[in-house]
């Protein structure tokens, strides 16, 4: 079977499509992407800058596909630019390091989730808070880039180019396959448990069974939390308690009584996490919270309606927000999760099945998050000295 998944005009790598290049200071690499608003996933060939002295130039291996993904490329978050190639949540092998690059070598295995830069001096990115950067963090994909061309181009690509800053270590012996998910989903749901130090013994609940909502739920059950899941879907009530659920709520948005044990579970939760990716309705919810407890929305962006001044007064409730983590916490979680084997579960995909994994996100059908086999054919791999069984096992991170 091959494993080249660029059609045949696509082997060239010095075919730019037609754009104009400056060879000395980019250099074409080959991708997936869309050409154009809600467009298929497709081959296409990016630029990737030349080193600077802080760069990490990095072979990717695996990438996980977000929902954000799905949202940017439908442009359900407002026009974007177009050709885009999505992907922030990736793994892959360092192949070269700019001169004052100390924190990786060549053939170290690296991470990168969502942002590529920021300023790096406002108060916010001292901290190590990078994601709310005062000037605004450049994301990895569709983000004007300050150091390259036109705008940043993402992780569905078999080489990126990353300033070593946001750039996270992969420690040895890791599961590359189901660490890529942690760069975006895992960190995303461990920071407002940190921040809001969800502890043992406390009652959570997360809202959604997708790619966030499994990690939230592994990462609560680990730190000894009774963990509720909200599920529209029934199906996955199964394996809600394989994960560790203590309790499973098969819940409907559209129903006069969306939660029909609202009433036995009033007051319970000290913290709920909501992964809902489109705007919806909080009132069912609020009365849940215990006293002192918060509602945080890591879901999509949109509107949230159904917010009452007195269903916070009560019980002295929080309705919050929180987006991805800091470079310093990202890296925390992935050593987190490796030493204490806290997985994601995947499903592996060659970057040709990218377009319809997004309609079975979608469809809420993704068990529990999709991950994009390397792009590298595999003469590339094998120099990386990869074990890849056959046919998409999960490759581990092999000491040097
Ligand atoms: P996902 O894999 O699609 O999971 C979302 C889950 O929510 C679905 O599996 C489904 O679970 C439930 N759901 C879907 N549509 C629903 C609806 N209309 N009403 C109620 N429940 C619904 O998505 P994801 O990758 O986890 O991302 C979730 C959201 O977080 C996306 O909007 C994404 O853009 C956003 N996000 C935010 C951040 C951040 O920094 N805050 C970072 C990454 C992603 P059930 O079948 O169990 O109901
Ligand atoms: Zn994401």
């Amino acid at each position: 079977m091959t494993e080249t998944f660029f059609p045949e005009k696509f082997a060239d790598r010095t075919d730019t499509g037609g754009r104009e290049i400056d060879p000395t200071q980019l250099a074409p690499a080959r991708a997936w992407g869309a050409q154009r608003e809600n467009g298929p996933i497709q081959p296409m060939v990016v630029e990737r800058r030349a080193l600077r002295p802080d760069d990490v130039a990095i072979d990717v291996l695996y990438c996980g596909v977000c929902h954000s993904d799905i949202h940017m490329v439908r442009g359900e978050w407002g026009a974007q630019a177009f050709p885009m190639v999505p992907g922030h949540e990736f793994v892959g092998r360092v192949t070269a390091v700019g001169k004052d690059v100390t924190r990786f070598v060549a053939g170290d295995f690296a991470g990168v989730g969502c942002m590529v830069d920021s300023c790096c001096t406002c108060d916010n990115c001292k901290a190590g808070l990078e994601q709310y950067c005062t000037t605004g963090a450049t994301l990895t994909y569709a983000s004007p880039d300050p150091r390259g061309p036109g705008q940043t181009m993402g992780g569905y690509s078999e080489r990126i180019v990353v300033r070593d800053r946001f750039v996270i270590k992969i420690p040895d012996g890791a599961d590359l396959a189901t660490t890529a998910p942690l760069l975006c989903s895992g960190v995303t749901t461990y920071s407002p448990m940190q921040h809001w130090r969800l502890g043992s013994g406390q009652r959570f609940a997360v809202i959604g069974l997708g790619g966030l909502g499994h990690m939230a739920l592994k990462l609560a059950v680990h730190r000894g939390a009774q963990a509720t899941v909200f599920t529209t879907s029934a199906g996955k009530e199964k394996d809600a308690y394989a994960m560790g659920a203590t309790d499973v709520v098969v819940w409907h948005p559209a129903a006069n009584d969306p939660i029909l044990q609202a009433r036995e579970l009033a007051n319970r939760f000290d913290f709920v996490l909501s992964t809902i990716p489109s705007p919806y309705d909080l009132a069912p919810f609020l009365p849940l919270i215990h006293q002192d407890g918060a509602f945080v929305n890591v879901g999509a962006p949109g509107l949230i309606s159904g917010v009452t001044g007195g269903a916070l007064w009560d019980q002295r409730r929080s309705l919050v927000g929180s987006c991805i983590g800091g470079m310093p916490e990202t890296q925390d979680l992935v050593d987190y999760c490796c030493a204490n084997a806290i997985r994601p579960q995947i499903e592996l995909i060659r970057p040709d099945q990218i377009t319809q994994a997004y309609l079975r996100v979608e469809n809420k059908d993704v068990r529990y998050r999709f991950v994009i086999r390397s792009c590298l054919r595999p003469q590339r791999a094998r120099i990386a000295r990869w074990r890849v069984p056959m046919p998409y096992g999960p490759a581990r991170c092999i000491r040097r």
